[in-house]
């Protein structure tokens, strides 16, 4: 359907039996209005619609279409867009069910399943001009080209040799004909030229070698035959497959069955997302894909943050035309406008980047395991470390449970040693204690790669003066400056305040003002200077600063040229080098005492995941983890492998706690500039709740967020535990609707909250 350009926007009272939409306007804190539909024109729920406001016209989306409206004065929609410009129904109906249960406005639920760029129209698909061949002149004519117009002559050789259309670009490179050679033979009727739409791949520049799926062994047969069974296609009335959950450990060929998997899917005609967190999308994982699916590359999506507008738009429309039919993506991706989707995969599901920390406030998991239902496809939920919502639900009967206990090839888990420091930290160098330097040192003689792991960026955490105590802290946040050496500045990695490094103290101006704590940048200094002849580089956000970088270093280790990979997470997840036999977690506590009922559960994770890029290869891997709380439960059951023993330990916590997955974790933030305001602001919304709450309801009291002050505001937290979000969300936008807050003063909601800082 081409796009409709009606005239009439004048009042249509007199529309009887005829239709209307109800429109939710963009930017207008979702607004709905319903507008009369002429005669003749085709629209549907998700449509995209100019619908005209006063004097003006604004974009909107039609939520639904009727044959009656309560409304006066309604007015003709102004035009209908393109239908492929549009929300398709079963995105829709998520965004709707989204701002029910996150208690978030329609219009942000409507912005995340609709990109920004599709939204508001600014982007339209680059044309080129290209050229082809009609007609090969007569032999006499081309030779009496030769000498009066070679060019002609050489392009219409050019265009000989290769049937086709050919960028007239393309041709003028291989041949110096220009645009007026080519509008010359365009004239004589020899070639024709049309205008070509292309993509903006953001692959194009990489060639894929077809990679072939491998024999899967005993254990992944089992998995995949398990798999295979649910990406039956259903009939239209059937119930949607149970979501399993596989539980494989790191290196048992997960990513492999999710390769065949959605092969599977691609041969019945039908289309397939997987997602992986953000930080594992690098050009490894995404050439992986696209050599498997070489022979349809075109058919391989790729969507991902660091995308241009322009590769964002053209993208999302080659998924909404059904040319790509596999897609790859972060979070977001959950909301790729596929049609006939057969299977979602979310890769590492236990990752915290799952979850949105703005409004909407979603969980990329939990909306995949949604959309399968509502689409009636299979969900796969894979992890070496599954979180506890997720086996929680296996325990439930919601999931089946899916594992593969060893890794491929049978190669050995990683031994894992854990390193007392309380037993070190007395020598000088106390960054690296001296099994792991040993260990290290071995490595670089058998010309093996290590990995050193600390989840801390910067020189050192923090500046003390040592004659007052004074610790430099961000004048806008309640943390203390983190210190960077190579740029000489403390930095705030809240707000990312910045100021020049002193070197005395601020306070008292006492000279001996020190460096305290460790972090990446530290470790590679020492590091180096333990090891004067070894390449040692650090991968983390500072260097990721420099374009590029991250990609070249990766490159630089895989092929060996780094022995000692320095990194925080952003090493941590789903590489996969063969020659790394040493992984050193520099401080295996960072992380286990916060102030966050997952700290466990997240070093665990951490550890677990870190420990999988060792021993991938031939050589068997050693892990070494140093530690002040050695015998803390998250280190000692990732030290033996035992998933289950930190689940057992780690449920019982929870349930007798009331903590997720027992409850939903809801959590009210409030924030202002004025700590009095904040406060009061807090205790008053706490009241209103208790007042009228629903049954079942644990309302925790109003406290400062552990996170006590951010970007100059001052935080307050309220946290709501119960088993029925809904209903709770109702609720609690009613009250947060009329309740009149301070100008200055910002109350969030987040259902199923992460973050608790
Ligand atoms: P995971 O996703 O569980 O960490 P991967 O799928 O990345 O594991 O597999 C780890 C390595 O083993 C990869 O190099 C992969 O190519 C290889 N691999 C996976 N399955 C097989 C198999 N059936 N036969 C041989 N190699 C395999
Ligand atoms: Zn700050």
């Amino acid at each position: 359907m081409s796009s409709l350009e009606l005239q009439s926007t004048e009042f249509a009272l007199e529309v009887q039996g005829g239709r209307f939409v109800r429109v939710i306007l963009d930017d207008s804190g979702s607004r709905v209005f319903d507008y009369a539909v002429p005669e003749g024109v085709e629209v549907a729920r998700g449509c995209r619609v100019r619908v005209p406001v006063r004097r003006r016209t604004v974009l909107g989306t039609v939520l639904e279409v009727t044959t009656a409206t309560e409304a006066s004065g309604v007015r003709f929609v102004a035009e209908v867009l393109k239908s492929d410009a549009g929300v398709n129904p079963a995105l829709l109906e998520l965004a709707v069910w989204m701002a029910d249960y996150y208690a978030c406005p329609l219009e942000n639920a409507l912005r995340a399943v609709l990109p920004q760029v599709i939204r508001k129209l600014e982007m339209t698909h680059q044309e080129r001009q290209a050229v082809r061949l009609v007609e090969m002149p007569a032999d006499e004519i081309l030779a009496s080209l030769e000498k009066r117009a070679p060019l002609q002559l050489a392009a219409l050789r050019a265009l000989e040799a290769e049937p086709g259309l050919m960028a007239v670009a393309d041709l003028a490179k291989r041949t110096d004909a220009s645009h007026a050679v080519v509008r010359a033979l365009e004239k004589k009727g020899w070639v024709a030229v049309e205008s070509q739409r292309v993509d903006r791949d953001p692959t194009r520049h990489e060639q894929f070698i077809e990679a072939p799926p491998l024999a899967l062994n005993a254990e992944q047969e089992v998995v995949f035959h398990k798999v295979c069974e649910a990406l039956v296609p259903r009939a239209p009335d059937a119930a949607a497959p149970k979501p399993f959950l596989l539980h494989g450990v790191t290196g048992s060929g997960k990513t492999e069955i999710y390769l065949q998997a959605i092969q599977r899917v691609l041969e019945q005609g039908r289309s397939a997302i997987m997602l992986v967190p953000e930080i594992s999308l690098t050009p490894q994982t995404v050439e992986r894909f696209k050599s498997r699916f070489a022979a349809t590359q075109h058919e391989v999506a790729v969507l991902h943050s660091h995308l241009s507008e322009g590769e964002r738009h053209d993208e999302w429309h080659r998924i909404r035309s059904g040319k790509a039919r596999i897609v790859i993506g972060a979070r977001s991706a959950v909301f790729a406008p596929v049609e006939k989707l057969g299977l979602i995969v979310v890769d590492e599901e236990h990752e915290p980047s799952y979850k949105q920390e703005e409004s909407p406030r979603y969980h990329g998991r939990d909306i995949a395991v949604l959309r399968g239902f509502m689409e009636r496809c299979a969900v796969l939920l894979g992890s070496a470390t599954p979180s506890l919502e997720s086996y929680h639900n296996v325990k439930l009967g919601k999931y089946d449970l899916l594992t593969i206990k060893t890794r491929v090839d049978d190669k050995k888990l990683p031994y894992i040693r854990i390193v007392d420091m309380r037993m070190e930290s007395k020598k000088q160098s106390a960054i690296i204690s001296s099994k792991l330097l040993t260990a290290l040192q071995q490595r670089i003689e058998r010309r093996e790669q290590s990995i050193l792991f600390l989840n801390r960026r910067g020189f050192s955490t923090s500046m003390l003066c040592e004659k007052c105590g004074n610790v430099c802290q961000c004048p806008n946040c309640s943390v203390s400056l983190t210190f960077h050496k190579a740029a000489n500045r403390l930095v705030c990695h809240t707000c990312g305040y910045i100021a020049l490094a002193p070197t005395k103290c601020p306070e008292c101006k006492d000279p001996g003002i020190r460096q305290q704590g460790t972090g990446t940048e530290r470790v590679e200094d020492v590091v180096q200077k333990l090891f004067p002849k070894a390449v040692v580089r650090r991968l983390d956000a500072d260097v990721l600063q420099r374009k590029a970088a991250f990609r070249e270093t990766l490159a630089e280790f895989r092929v060996g040229k780094i022995d000692i990979l320095v990194g925080t997470q952003m090493i941590a997840k789903g590489l996969h080098f063969p020659n790394v036999t040493l992984v050193g977690i520099i401080n295996a506590d960072l992380g286990l005492h916060l102030p966050d009922f997952r700290a466990g559960e997240r070093t665990f994770q951490l550890l677990t995941q870190v420990a999988g890029r060792a021993g991938r290869g031939d050589v068997e891997g050693e892990v070494f983890v140093q530690s002040f709380t050695p015998f803390s439960p998250a280190i000692q059951f990732s030290r033996h492998h035992d998933f289950e023993g930190f689940w057992e330990q780690e449920i019982d916590f929870r349930r007798q706690w009331n903590y997720p997955p027992f409850t939903h974790l809801v959590l009210l933030s409030i924030r202002s500039p004025h700590q009095g305001r904040g406060e009061l602001s807090a205790q008053t919304l706490a009241k209103r709740i208790a007042e009228d709450a629903p049954p079942g309801l644990i309302l925790s009291e109003a406290t400062p967020a552990p996170l006590e002050k951010s970007h100059g505001q001052f935080r307050f937290h309220l946290m709501l535990r119960t088993k029925s979000v809904p209903r709770l969300s109702r609720y609690l936008r009613a009250i947060l609707d009329k309740l009149p807050f301070p100008e200055d003063v910002i109350v969030t909601v987040d259902v199923d909250a992460y973050q608790l800082m």
